[in-house]
């Protein structure tokens, strides 16, 4: 997950008293934490985030892939080209 927000914020946990993490120059904090991600949603939802995890959407049927060799050959399964 892919946060955005302020740049060099901190992220404070106001329960625990402690800086959870903090924002690069460009305003933006990369992670793959479960449990951080959890926490986020629950206690930081204001943060813009997005999945990091960039996906390819078949145009075609709309299937979606999280890689392109995937997608080619849904593709090439799916929809072949006529000869
Ligand atoms: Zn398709």
């Amino acid at each position: 997950m892919k946060y955005i927000y302020k740049p060099n914020a901190y992220i404070i946990d106001y329960e625990k008293g402690k800086k959870v993490f903090q924002f690069d120059k460009n305003g933006e904090y990369v992670t793959k934490d479960e449990k951080l991600i959890k926490w986020m949603k629950k206690n930081k939802n204001f943060i813009k985030c997005e999945n990091n995890v960039a996906t390819i959407k078949c145009k075609k049927c709309g299937a979606e892939f999280t890689n392109k060799g995937d997608f080619l050959v849904h593709c090439r399964e799916k929809h072949p080209k006529r000869k």
